[in-house]
């Protein structure tokens, strides 16, 4: 199995937001804000090349939006997602699915692009694109707050050329490619576990967007539901830590991915490193 992350471009985003309760004080040791109190994020998506499926997982921002739109999000780096696929030695019919971990624009937005004639058109042929019912149901009636995240242009095409492929319950859509449902940072987001061997690649999404996410109180203020994260993170931390597993920091500039270890006080620590690093070093 060949596994490549994919930089699909950077956003900046308020960092109060970003790092919900906790105070500036504390968290700009970590992530410097700029002038605008803004940090960077990056969109790292997961390339799986199984030998027989070619999956992409999420498809950050894309191109097809306005200028407005890229400003507003604070863009930089190469959105366009087409060329990003290329330059990673795919071309984008070769992708045989994409995983949207959830419809947020910044997740999203790369699956659909606008064709020459100016149509809306899914920016991989010849994939289907898998989702949870229950972010497909979430994102169709969205709560006020969340409402300005969910741009049909990403998603309705992909419905109207029947590409969309909805997903019940955790399952496991290839041999050793789970996914997982979460419900703290929006209803029915998909974690992606990789199981390589004895030890597991996770592909958090925005339960665990940066490495700095595993502390506690570290919830943006984006979450529909801190406490359900706050539940989610202590569950999973349960499973992984001092068990070597990975975790890709999805909008993480700094940190690639990391295993979460205890210190003999019982806190939290990690050690961070690329994802080649990790599969170099896989026993
Ligand atoms: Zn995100």
């Amino acid at each position: 199995m060949k596994l490549k992350t994919i930089n699909a471009g950077y956003v900046k985003v308020d960092g109060g937001a970003f790092f919900g309760v906790v105070p500036k004080v504390l968290w700009q040791k970590l992530m410097p804000a700029d002038e605008n109190n803004l940090v960077p994020n990056i969109l790292r998506l997961l390339l799986i090349d199984d030998g027989e499926h070619v999956i992409l997982i999420d498809t950050g921002l894309g191109n097809k939006q306005d200028e407005k739109f890229f400003k507003n999000y604070h863009c930089y780096g190469n959105h366009d997602l087409t060329q990003v696929i290329r330059e990673n030695g795919y071309t984008p019919g070769q992708i045989t699915d994409v995983i949207l971990t959830h419809l947020h624009a910044d997740h999203s937005g790369g699956a659909v692009s606008l064709d020459k004639q100016g149509n809306l058109v899914p920016t991989f042929p010849n994939a289907k694109y898998w989702l949870s019912r229950a972010q497909w149901n979430h994102a169709l009636n969205p709560n006020p707050r969340e409402k300005a995240a969910f741009l049909p242009e990403n998603y309705m095409p992909l419905s109207d050329r029947g590409v969309l492929r909805m997903v019940d319950q955790d399952t496991q859509l290839y041999p050793g490619i789970f996914l997982k449902h979460r419900y703290g940072h929006t209803r029915g987001l998909l974690s992606v576990h990789i199981k390589l061997g004895q030890r597991w690649l996770i592909y958090a999404s925005d339960f665990l967007p940066t490495a700095y996410h595993i502390y506690e109180p570290y919830i943006m203020s984006y979450d529909i539901c801190a406490e359900k994260t706050l539940q989610e993170k202590a569950e999973f931390f349960q499973w992984i830590i001092d068990r070597k597993h990975c975790v890709i920091f999805n909008h993480d500039p700094f940190n690639e991915c990391g295993i979460i270890y205890r210190d003999k006080k019982g806190h939290k620590i990690k050690e961070t490193f690329t994802l080649d690093e990790f599969i170099n070093s896989k026993d």
